[in-house]
């Protein structure tokens, strides 16, 4: 490649079959993060080859949700990612010391994205998530240009306000002329000791999302799913073990599996 020449990236290369998810919320603590390691995790347990791309650079929650505390090799020029319950992961936070607070521009993390692309060794990969940063900034429209091909993917919770900047989030693809592969709502319940459900945030917004994002592109944006709200979630991530790996057989865990299944 000649001076000033793009690299390359494999996931856009001709006969590339990786399929590539961007994960996207409008704001911070939906479970994006959480979502994104267990739709991981999920699919690499049926035997996928799965890569996980951490560009939230707020929360960057990925390797810890993971359990990964390993930080990236070199061999020669690329990086090698490492792996966790089967997914190769890389994190931007893997690239900033310590917990450190980096105030990042719109061209730093395009190049850090870049970077994750193009000089990250992620071998075939079946399927790649990125973790998006909550919102709809910068970071979805340099998604767009280095990955024409990426689907988003938005999480959002039932609650109004949040189905409100969800919406927002999802719609940037009708500029980007981005596929938008569908909605997670998360939180949608929580089942009480004696089997009824309450609803902490209200009902809706998953759906809300899913007809307005239909209506703004002209095309089907499907609700993939609806998680519980279930505490054992954040302790599994926590400890490092998705749900989906640590307790299959619970009701949070199934209910992110279905929405693998569809991926
Ligand atoms: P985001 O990436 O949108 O900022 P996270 O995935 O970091 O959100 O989730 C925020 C917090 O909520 C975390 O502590 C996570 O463990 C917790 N959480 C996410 N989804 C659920 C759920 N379905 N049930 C219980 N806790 C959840």
């Amino acid at each position: 490649s000649g001076a000033g020449s793009e690299p390359v990236i494999p996931f856009n290369q001709p006969g590339c079959r990786t399929r590539v998810y961007a994960v996207a919320s409008g704001k911070g603590g939906v479970g994006k993060s959480s979502m994104t390691v267990n739709l991981a995790a999920a699919l690499a347990k049926r035997g996928l080859s799965v890569g996980v791309a951490d560009a939230d650079i707020y929360g960057h929650s990925v390797p810890r949700m993971l359990g990964s505390e390993e930080v990236p090799t070199q061999v020669e020029d690329m990086i090698m990612p490492p792996q966790a319950h089967g997914v190769k992961v890389i994190s931007i936070g893997m690239f900033t010391r310590g917990n450190a607070a980096v105030v990042w521009r719109g061209p730093m993390l395009h190049r850090a994205l870049q970077q994750f692309l193009a000089d990250v060794y992620w071998g075939e990969l079946d399927v790649l998530l990125l973790d998006l940063p909550p919102g709809t900034g910068d970071i979805a429209i340099s998604v767009a240009q280095l990955l024409p091909g990426a689907e988003l993917l938005v999480v959002t919770t039932p609650q109004q306000a949040a189905a409100e900047v969800a919406e927002r989030a999802g719609a940037i693809a009708t500029q980007t002329h981005q596929r938008l592969a569908g909605v997670v709502e998360n939180m949608s319940w929580m089942t009480m000791p004696d089997g009824t459900r309450t609803e902490p945030f209200g009902a809706g917004g998953g759906q809300q999302v899913s007809d307005a994002l239909t209506r703004d592109l002209g095309a089907n944006v499907p609700l993939l799913g609806q998680v519980p709200l279930d505490p054992t979630l954040r302790e599994a991530s926590d400890n490092g073990e998705p749900i989906v790996l640590s307790n299959p057989e619970s009701e949070v865990a199934k209910a992110i599996d279905a929405v693998a299944e569809k991926l």
